[in-house]
């Protein structure tokens, strides 16, 4: 039995940011922190598998989880709808995890209207040309798809004043460490940190 719900976070940023890696490497280094799988009416790209990277289901599939509101947010993205399992994330919360939803900008909208204490974060590129140059050397996407999303992400960034921080990704190195830091100071908040320290709180002010 966990002492404490965790904390929600909702991590977005346009395609290309780095933001999947940046996600990887902050879970790798802590044990507290779960990432949510979403659910995707999107194709599979090479090398992703179904259930790590996306719960990959059919419209239909989709449609009938939504129906019967099996999802915290969902939205349409580039022609594809994406969903978080409530579920899920009710689960993994009680069970004292924290939680990162990669969401975009409008499922962002809707789980802070449901959960204000969610936590929000948006990480940019140093440039627009620098995005440009990820998404082609990401060779999974063709020219006409690359166009789109770069049309998308500006769209997607001008979001960033929702968030409540900003993460830049120029230096890999430097922006895992903002995320670190953000972390960490929210879980060093006062009232999380009482519920751990009760018994040292009870002693020292005895
Ligand atoms: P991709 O298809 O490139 O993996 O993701 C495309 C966009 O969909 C990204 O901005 C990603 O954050 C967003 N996305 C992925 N899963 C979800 C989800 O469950 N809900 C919402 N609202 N957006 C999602």
């Amino acid at each position: 039995m966990a002492i404490t719900t965790g904390t929600l976070y909702i991590v977005s940023a346009p395609s290309g940011a780095g933001k999947t890696s940046l996600v990887k490497a902050l879970i790798d280094s802590q044990t507290q922190i779960r990432v949510s799988v979403s659910h995707t009416t999107r194709t599979m790209r090479p090398g992703e598998v179904d259930g790590v990277n996306y719960h990959f289901v059919k419209h239909e599939q989709f449609l009938e989880m939504l129906e019967r509101n099996a999802f915290l947010e969902h939205a349409q993205v580039f022609s594809n709808l994406y969903g978080t399992s409530q579920e899920w994330v009710e689960q993994t919360l009680a069970e004292g995890f924290d939680l990162i939803l990669e969401i975009d900008w409008q499922g962002a909208q809707q789980v802070r209207r449901l959960m204000p204490q969610a936590r929000s974060i948006f990480i940019l590129p140093p440039s627009q040309q620098a995005l440009s140059q990820r998404l082609t050397n990401r060779g999974q996407d063709s020219d006409e798809t690359i166009a789109q999303r770069m049309r998308e992400a500006v769209s997607e960034m001008s979001h960033y004043v929702e968030y409540d921080y900003l993460v830049i990704n120029d230096d890999f190195t430097q922006a895992l460490d903002d995320l670190k830091a953000i972390f960490r100071a929210n879980q060093l908040q006062q009232q999380l940190q009482q519920q751990r320290f009760s018994d040292l709180l009870s002693q020292l002010l005895a």
